[in-house]
């Protein structure tokens, strides 16, 4: 590594106040409309985004919600999942796909993931899903877009057409992505968004959303985040209260103005990575019909570790994604080294992130591979 790349300055992993300084003044005039007209919960920007949310996805409905993880719990409250259900997941996401579930009271059934796609594998899950514990009824299957690429697997769908189960896609890392021609939220019956400030489309706080073309499912879902209300009366069990707020819609609107540019530069920085660092480390698979966010750019390496430090040492930001696959995670119950999911575990242990974000600038971006190429 030349001295040169030791001086200059560091790189984050995202850099949430590169986005706000890019866009302060049409932030700051939408907050301020915000602010005088004191409609901080589900005042007219939180419909506007709704619209514009659902216009993008190709999809007639978009609920805006409280975070993520409520726009995946939410869905399969609508659909009456709980105690004594078995829920399908990957063990290779963010923890909150299981956490989702739990939450409604049903068990999340983790299954083990593609070693190219990083995606729910549909045989792991359908040998699973044929010795489920006594007791345990399959309700539906949580897809996950990992790292912004959407999920697309027939083998899925007829699994859980052949079962009856709900397939709620987690589209947490991916809304803006698309697969085969169609925009992400077109492709599941529903699937769940956040943003989560670090996502691709980041609000400055907690927020998520619901894509559905479903007109009744959206009707009971603008119920449940309002306790279940409707007139007045709670009518639906499983509500919560997990409105979108009003302040966030306002960041959003003014993100979605740039945001067909900020994915567009997002994935010329991946492409710029791939071709730097092909046949040094390992990539998820790059399927011609897909368009991805790139919500998270990860190498995978045997030296992941020593990668790690000389990233660290170089002042460049990385996360290791992710630390443990979900299923050996205290909170879920299973003991560790239970189940074992061979795949999830061994992406835990090579998978790195690199800095990926729109304001990145080309210098930035060729520091960041000097010091990866240097390092491996
Ligand atoms: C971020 C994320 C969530 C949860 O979103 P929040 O808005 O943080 O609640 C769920 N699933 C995946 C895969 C995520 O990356």
């Amino acid at each position: 590594m030349s001295q040169d790349n030791m001086s200059h300055d560091p790189v984050p992993l995202v850099d949430i106040r590169a986005i706000y300084a890019r866009l302060k003044d049409d932030i700051d005039a939408r907050l301020a409309q915000v602010l005088a007209s004191g409609g901080f919960v589900l005042g007219p920007e939180v419909t506007a985004l709704e619209e514009a949310l659902a216009a993008r996805a190709g999809v007639g409905h978009a609920v805006g919600v409280a975070s993520g993880t409520d726009a995946l719990a939410l869905p399969l409250l609508a659909a009456g999942v709980g105690p004594g259900d078995a829920v399908f997941v990957p063990s290779f996401t963010y923890l909150a796909t299981a956490t989702a579930v739990m939450q409604t009271g049903a068990t999340p059934v983790f299954c083990d993931v593609d070693p190219e796609s990083f995606h729910l594998d549909a045989a792991d899950m359908a040998r699973r899903l044929a010795v489920l514990p006594e007791g345990l009824r399959p309700r539906a299957v949580i897809p996950v877009d990992l790292f912004g690429l959407p999920y697309l697997d027939p083998a899925l769908e007829a699994l859980a057409g052949a079962h009856g189960l709900l397939v709620l896609a987690d589209a947490a890392q991916s809304f803006g992505a698309t697969r085969s021609g169609r925009p992400v939220g077109a492709l599941a019956p529903v699937s769940a968004t956040s943003f989560y400030p670090t996502k691709p489309l980041g609000g400055f706080g907690d927020g998520g959303a619901i894509l559905t073309d479903d007109a009744a499912l959206a009707g009971q879902l603008r119920a449940l985040r309002m306790h279940g209300q409707e007139g007045g009366v709670a009518r639906l069990p499983g509500g919560l209260n997990s409105r979108l707020d009003t302040m966030q819609a306002a960041v959003l609107l003014a993100r979605l103005e740039v945001f067909d540019e900020d994915l567009a530069r997002r994935r010329e920085i991946a492409r710029a990575y791939d071709e730097a660092l092909a046949g040094r480390v390992g990539l998820q698979a790059r399927p011609e019909d897909a368009q991805s966010t790139f919500a998270v750019y990860a190498v995978l390496s045997n030296r992941r570790d020593a990668l790690r430090a000389a990233l660290v040492e170089a002042g460049i930001g990385t996360r290791v994604y992710y630390e443990e696959p979900v299923h050996r995670m205290p909170a879920m119950g299973h003991p560790a080294g239970a189940a074992p999911l061979p795949v999830s575990e061994r992406l835990c242990t090579e998978a790195l992130a690199l800095p990926i974000y729109a304001e990145m600038s080309d210098s930035q971006l060729e520091r960041v591979i000097d010091v990866v190429r240097a390092a491996l």
